[in-house]
This record gives C-alpha cells, sequence and structure tokens, in this order.
C-alpha cells in the first residue's frame, strides 16, 4: 500500500507532464472505483488546464484552472492499494525519467485515461479499486470529506515538536495508534510509523502522553520527517503490486530498518538487539525492545 513517499513520488512523476497542460479528453471505463465518480467527471475535465500539482497527506491534488462558468477546481486522487499511473508519450518527445513509450492498447484495470494536448497519455489503472477520484471546487478543499480533519502534513513548516506534542498530550493510546490516526499526523502509514518510533529510539508501547515532554516529541518530530525524506529520496518503496509512475519497482524496502525484519539483529549501532514483532490493534509493529525504550 503506497504510503506518503510513494505518494509524493508519483506526484514528482507526473507533475513535469500534469503541471500546465490541458486535458483534451478524458476516457472513463466505469462508473467507479472505490466510490462513484462525480456526475460528468469525463466532460467537467475535458479542455481544462492544470495549473499545479499538489500533494495532501497520501492525496494527490490537481489544480483545475477557472474556464468560462467553472471556478477553479480541484481533481482528488487516491491511490488505494494498488493504483497506479503510466505515463506514455507520442513518438519522440522526450519524458521525464523512464516511462513508457508509445500508445498502449486498453488493459481490462485502465480504468481512467487522460489525455493531454500535447499528445502524452496518462493511465490510471487499479486492480482492486481501492482508489479513487473526485473533482471539488477549490473553495470546498479543506472541507470536503476526504481532507477534513486531517492533522498536520508531516514535511509542511507548520509540523513541530509542539504540534506533535499537542496531539499526544493526555491520550493513553500506544504511541503507535496515535501515530496512525490520521488526525494526529497527516499521511503516517504502517511502514512509516515503525521506522520513525525506530529513529526515534521510542517504544511503540508506550503511551502518546509519554511521549508528549519536549525531549521525546522533538526526537519523534525529527524522527518522522527524517524518515519521510530519506524514502522520497530513494523514490519510495514498492510493496506487493504497487509501481510507482515510471512502472519501474521501487528499492526502498530494502533500506527499512525495522519493518519486516524480524528476528534480525537491530542496525542501530552498539545495539545489539533483535528486532521483535508484535501485533498492535491488529497490525504488525516492528521495533527493537532493547533501544526503543
Ligand atoms: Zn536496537
Amino acid at each position: 500500500m503506497p504510503e506518503l513517499p510513494e505518494v509524493e513520488t508519483v506526484r514528482r512523476g507526473l507533475a513535469p507532464v500534469l503541471e500546465g497542460g490541458r486535458i483534451v479528453h478524458v476516457t472513463q471505463r466505469r462508473p467507479d472505483l472505490r466510490f462513484p465518480l462525480p456526475p460528468r467527471f469525463a466532460a467537467r475535465l475535458t479542455g481544462r488546464r492544470i495549473s499545479r500539482l499538489d500533494r495532501r497527506a497520501k492525496y494527490i491534488l490537481a489544480r483545475i484552472e477557472p474556464q468560462g462558468a467553472a471556478g477553479e477546481e480541484v481533481l482528488i486522487m487516491h491511490l488505494g492499494m494498488s493504483g497506479r499511473f503510466t505515463i506514455h508519450g507520442p513518438e519522440g518527445k522526450r519524458l521525464p525519467g523512464l516511462f513508457h513509450h508509445g500508445m498502449p492498447g486498453a488493459e481490462r484495470h485502465d480504468h481512467i485515461v487522460f489525455d493531454m494536448e500535447d499528445g502524452t497519455r496518462i493511465v490510471y489503472a487499479d486492480h482492486r479499486r481501492f482508489g479513487f477520484m473526485d473533482l471539488v471546487a477549490a473553495t470546498d478543499l479543506e472541507t470536503c470529506a476526504h481532507l477534513a480533519g486531517l492533522g498536520p502534513e508531516p514535511l509542511g513548516n507548520e509540523f513541530a515538536a509542539a504540534i506533535l506534542s499537542g496531539r499526544l498530550k493526555g491520550r493513553r493510546a500506544p504511541v503507535k495508534a496515535a501515530l496512525l490516526d490520521q488526525r494526529t499526523v497527516a499521511g503516517l502509514g504502517n511502514i512509516y510509523v515503525c521506522e520513525a518510533l525506530w529513529r526515534a529510539g521510542i517504544s511503540p508501547n508506550r503511551s502518546a502522553a509519554s511521549v508528549a515532554g519536549p525531549v521525546r516529541s522533538e526526537r519523534l518530530a525529527a524522527a518522522i520527517r527524517s524518515v519521510l525524506l530519506d524514502a522520497i529520496a530513494a523514490g519510495g518503496s514498492t510493496l506487493r503490486d504497487y509501481a510507482h509512475t515510471d512502472g519501474e519497482l521501487g528499492y526502498f524496502q530494502h533500506a527499512f530498518a525495522v519493518y519486516d525484519r524480524e528476528g534480525e539483529a537491530c542496525s542501530k549501532p552498539g545495539c545489539g538487539g533483535t528486532v521483535k514483532r508484535i501485533v498492535q490493534s491488529g497490525r504488525s509493529t516492528f521495533y527493537c525492545p532493547r533501544c526503543q525504550r
């Protein structure tokens, strides 16, 4: 399942072809993905120009310029468990990275196809269909059901130890569970919560409240940022059937320190501990009982 760094990797892969581009045709092969697509989805996007591609938590946000009677809108895209974009360029067009070239035939799981004015084709495929797309007025973005209530963006300027501390204070739940709660910090999933707690030397079993003090919250906030930035730098990880926009498998999973490493030696210098797996609220937690306190 793509987490924040993978989604950011996809955004960065799509930005060069979508930003500033005009959509000339939308092919919609189903009425729904995880949710029904909005009414007149293809018609509302046809002819519109994308001004910018942003990300909030695990949502990719394509800002659609106002046109005629339509004001600025935002195309919200979520990859779910298995959603993936591929970019197909017209012959001879130079595209960033290792994107596929040539126009493909329609594949069974190619649900949405965007054809851009410059001849680029962007295909969204999602065989499990947990992903979705929605189109909202830009003025409604922050209050729409997808984004309302999300906690601070961990890589945003507003994210700091004091903010994190305020959101952990007084909570008896394990810090692991509190971090998976999207109201605490937006966009963190199981893998990067495990990795961040290991980097911070904080046990996943601690209560959230006990991490709210200045020393631990500072360590944790810094660890969250660094683990996400390292993952983005590595191009995002690839687990199971997820691949990023260039169709190539990522490689960050080999760099996980504790995730999926049960029984292996802890890699923190001088620790000597062994990575353990426990189950917390139905999810596997990997951690080192020796250096995570
Ligand atoms: Zn250790």
